[in-house]
């Protein structure tokens, strides 16, 4: 596998999957720009060598193949802003007319493509198959995208000379651009772009080189999508925090009265076989042990702090009560390696805001003291935003779906294919 850092791009067409995806408004304008910034550093160490630069990236999801609303021509002149060069675009990420603007590139010159999901071939499934198709003809339009997505990987594949995925947050997809086009490139000339490497080496730092004690602060709304993550970490790390609207499943497996808190009847045998394997692991599992209950799921409903597994009738936990932050604080300041996915209660409501505030300040705070600290997954990469806490922590992953999977120990296909 070759490396970015060491490789001279000079002269050479280059294609890069990068995470363009950015949420667009009703005029649209570009309302978050992070993941186009977050790619810089990679394209601009290509343009710099002198290389010849595509750009390829999915934006949004169409339903029904080419939508305007979601073309590249609407983030075209972001990008050029921000790499400072005149960056075209192609009609197309495949077709004669792209090929001819990328073999016509002058050295340091870019190339945007056209989103790459307007073409199902991309992801390999359907697009626009009527919702009263039969089995027969979802099956024959499955085999037909199949039949045609070899050719499509190949015409994406001779655009270029080398091949640098930079897309994190598709790496869990096997799909055209991320996956399989890595096969038409020898190991001398592909690789990870540095975004790309920064997220391998983070979720590498946990899994593989945690100094201990070694924390994991899981939290969110539900047990059952983080099953597979809390089965994988238990047999890593020596603390697991487990908060959140989960919290109840545990309470009320353990006998405790939830109120109408958040709560998976179906999961109460899950919660106690992560129990048992906790203890069995002597991995210390850390549980809430009062919450803020409201009356209602509402910002500014009437709320009071009350041991978790007893919750009035009426009210529901919706957020880490004031000794179950110093109880987390406590353990998160001890801590050496720190993991933290998913909030601690219901911050987008301010209200109910002040625990996941406060393991963001704990784990920024262990991170001074030398910790070191992985954020990442949706939600907590918002709240590690919303109290300003982002550059106090080591690092603040990109990917959510992708992060959770390589957490959960899976081989993720985009680096897979870069690394065989
Ligand atoms: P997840 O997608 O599973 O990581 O869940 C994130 C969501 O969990 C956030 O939108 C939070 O508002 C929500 N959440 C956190 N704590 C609670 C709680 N106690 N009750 C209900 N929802 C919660």
């Amino acid at each position: 596998m070759a490396k970015i850092q060491d490789y001279n791009f000079g002269g050479k067409r280059v294609f890069v999957r990068v995470d363009f995806n950015v949420p667009l408004d009703d005029n649209l304008q570009i309302t978050d720009d992070t993941r186009i910034r977050a790619a810089l550093p990679t394209l601009k160490k290509i343009l710099g060598d002198g290389g010849r630069l595509i750009i390829a990236s999915h934006l949004g999801r169409p339903k029904t193949g080419a939508d305007p609303k979601l073309s590249m021509k609407n983030i075209l002149s972001h990008v050029s802003e921000l790499l400072g060069v005149d960056v075209k675009l192609a009609p197309d990420c495949v077709g004669e007319e792209t090929k001819r603007m990328a073999m016509d590139l002058k050295d340091g010159e870019a190339l945007l493509l056209e989103n790459l999901r307007f073409h199902a071939e991309e992801q390999g499934k359907p697009m626009g198959l009527p919702k009263d198709a039969s089995e027969e003809e979802t099956a024959a339009a499955k085999k037909a995208v199949k039949a045609s997505q070899k050719g499509f990987v190949k015409e994406l594949a001779d655009l270029a000379e080398v091949y640098v995925n930079d897309a994190f947050g598709t790496a869990h997809r096997a799909h055209a651009s991320t996956a399989l086009i890595a096969d038409y490139f020898d190991k001398e000339h592909k690789m990870f772009g540095y975004l790309m490497q920064k997220e391998v080496n983070a979720v590498n730092e946990i899994l593989n080189n945690a100094k201990h004690p070694f924390t994991a602060i899981l939290g969110g709304s539900k047990v059952s999508t983080k099953i597979d993550v809390i089965m994988n970490l238990l047999g890593k790390v020596d603390n697991l925090i487990l908060t959140g609207g989960m919290t109840y499943t545990f309470m009320k497996s353990r006998g405790g009265k939830v109120g109408k808190s958040l709560l998976e009847e179906d999961k109460l045998d899950v919660a106690r076989e992560i129990e048992e394997t906790a203890k069995k692991n002597g991995v210390r599992l850390v549980l809430g042990t009062d919450c803020v209950a409201a009356t209602d799921f509402a910002p500014d409903a009437d709320s009071e702090v009350v041991p978790c597994n007893d919750i009035p009738d009426d009210r529901e936990g919706l957020d880490i009560g004031p000794k179950t932050i110093e109880l987390f604080r406590e353990v998160i300041l001890q801590s050496k390696t720190i993991l933290w996915n998913g909030p601690a209660g219901v911050f987008e409501f301010d209200k109910f805001g002040k625990g996941t505030e406060a393991v963001a300040k704990a784990v920024a705070e262990a991170t001074k003291g030398g910790a070191y600290s992985l954020v990442g997954g949706g939600d907590s990469v918002a709240a590690i935003n919303k109290y300003h806490l982002a550059d106090e922590v080591s690092y603040v992953s990109t990917g959510g779906g992708a992060l959770i999977e390589a957490i959960e120990g899976k081989t993720l296909p985009g680096i897979a294919a870069i690394e065989k």
